[in-house]
């Protein structure tokens, strides 16, 4: 099945090179010539790992043995028999997809991602190891090493800010495992750690980097990453069905926190793929740049980014929105133009015909961080169940457009991270914090609402710190391919 970039529709890859690069090379990302046809009512029918290895293999032809990839990719590592399982917590349905490794939602894409890029680079006959490289604010990161640790014939190197990451976050990154791992504190801000991975893109571009090897990036701009998220959807309409819920055709509403637009995308593309998906409400916490497009047509970064509780959802370009616009327009001329005006000035507005297409499909609606911990407080009083920061803007989002529009159709939340990731937030939300540190925070909780901390977070205290070295911001080149 053939690819091509969002920006120009003649240059063609198949799918198994279309993961290997990630971005194409006019700097748009990749998407399918046409969909696959998928069998609905089959895909229904299979458990989950099936139903990933059929939908991922739909959408990915060209990389063989798709079953044996998903195997290996979640076996053992989900603590939920089936990977991401649904709750109800009053009138909503809770998809929890938080059971994996890292206890965020990446996990659900980035376990499956380094099978991908591995057997893409089989199957393209590329010798040379891959080395990804990724800057994270926290979640991203940890996520990333976890998926790539001891994969053969990759590296993975991940920065971050010293200094600008939750203890949490910063010890599940210092205590890594793994012979491939490498990672480093950049004295600066997340800025710069990205700033400086895109230097060292710049810098290499295709060729090797001093090591020999090829870069990579394990972001959500990959289409490897984008398909696996698919799944997750299917399931959960599985579930209703299962549950009687709904019966077979009827359509379900999701409710998503929105960062990069990857994860609502998925969504999108589960409804595109024949999925009765009715709509797909798009949450965003202060930095409501997204609300504002749905609601208006205009996209605009030009505003301060906003540091909120719910940082991995902090983010002013929502790059997957990208694919987005090609999917609904079918334009590439059209998407190149926006993409350009958004990147020489910081804004664009869409024609009337594709916000009336978009506005079908979403709605969009944000809450601040007073707010979200206020729907935490309330989610956990009135339905006794508790929420992560993400997931509370998400539930907030809900609530609101079922206010405002009345639909009463089945609504899925889509909840990204555990509520022990952030525990200072969530804690505080619920009574007077003054925990000393987040373990005694963590305890607090577990306490409180009777859910157990989750293992990979209650064992960090006792874990090996193996990841120490502080570096400064021109020293990445030289520092990430030191591998013992
Ligand atoms: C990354 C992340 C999101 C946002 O997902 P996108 O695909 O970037 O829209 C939401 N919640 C959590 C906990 C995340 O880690």
């Amino acid at each position: 099945m053939n690819y091509h970039s969002t920006r120009n529709a003649n240059a063609l890859v198949d799918s198994a090179q279309a993961v290997l690069s990630g971005l194409a090379p006019d700097g748009g990302l990749y998407v399918p010539q046409a969909l696959p046809r998928l069998d609905v009512s089959y895909a229904l029918s299979l458990e989950p790992m099936e139903m990933a290895a059929y939908i991922i293999g739909a959408m990915l032809p060209d990389i063989p043995e798709m079953d044996t990839l998903v195997k290996k990719a979640y076996t053992g590592k989900f603590t939920a028999p089936d990977l991401t399982p649904t709750v109800q917590a009053g009138p909503y349905t809770v998809l929890e997809l938080f059971h994996g490794p890292t206890c965020a939602f990446k996990d659900v894409a980035l376990c499956m991602l380094p099978q991908l890029l591995t057997a893409a680079k089989t199957q393209k006959g590329q010798k040379e190891e891959v080395l990804i490289l990724t800057a994270t604010s926290g979640d991203t990161g940890k996520a990333a090493l976890e998926g790539f640790r001891d994969v053969d014939g990759v590296k993975i190197c991940v920065f971050y800010p010293h200094g600008g990451v939750s203890q949490v976050q910063r010890l599940q990154m210092a205590t890594q495992a793994g012979s491939n791992v490498r990672v480093l504190a950049v004295e600066g801000n997340f800025d710069d750690a990205q700033t400086g991975v895109k230097n060292i893109f710049a810098a290499f571009g295709d060729r090797p980097t001093p090591g020999g090897r090829r870069l990579s990036t394990a972001n959500s701009i990959n289409i490897g990453r984008l398909a696996p998220q698919i799944t997750y959807y299917f399931k959960a309409y599985r579930d209703l069905l299962t549950r009687g819920q709904i019966q077979m055709g009827d359509a379900v509403n999701f409710c998503v926190p929105t960062g990069n637009f990857g994860d609502i995308l998925a969504g999108f593309l589960a409804k595109k793929l024949g999925l009765p998906v009715g709509k797909l409400i798009c949450a965003s916490n202060a930095n409501r740049v997204l609300t504002d497009f749905i609601r208006t047509g205009i996209y605009d970064r030009r505003r301060p980014l906003h540091k909120t509780v719910s940082p991995s959802m902090d983010i002013l370009v929502s790059s997957n929105l990208e694919r987005l616009l090609y999917f609904i327009s079918g334009d590439t001329a059209l998407v190149a133009q926006l993409m350009e005006k958004l990147s020489r000035e910081g804004a664009y507005q869409v024609p009337a015909q594709l916000l009336g297409e978009i506005q079908e499909l979403f709605a969009g609606y944000c809450c601040d961080d007073n707010a979200t911990c206020g729907e935490i407080a309330r989610i956990f009083t009135q339905y006794g169940y508790l929420c992560d920061t993400h997931t509370a803007t998400a539930f907030a989002a809900a609530e609101a457009y079922r206010e405002d529009t009345g639909d009463e159709r089945p609504l899925v939340v889509l909840s990204t991270a555990s509520p022990y990731k952030f525990p200072a937030a969530v804690l505080g939300a619920l009574e007077e914090n003054s925990q000393p540190d987040e373990f005694a925070m963590m305890t607090r909780l577990e306490k409180l609402s009777g859910v157990p901390v989750p293992g990979p977070l209650a064992h960090l205290q006792d874990m090996p710190v193996r990841h120490r070295e502080v570096i400064a911001k021109k020293m990445m080149t030289e520092r990430m391919e030191v591998y013992e």
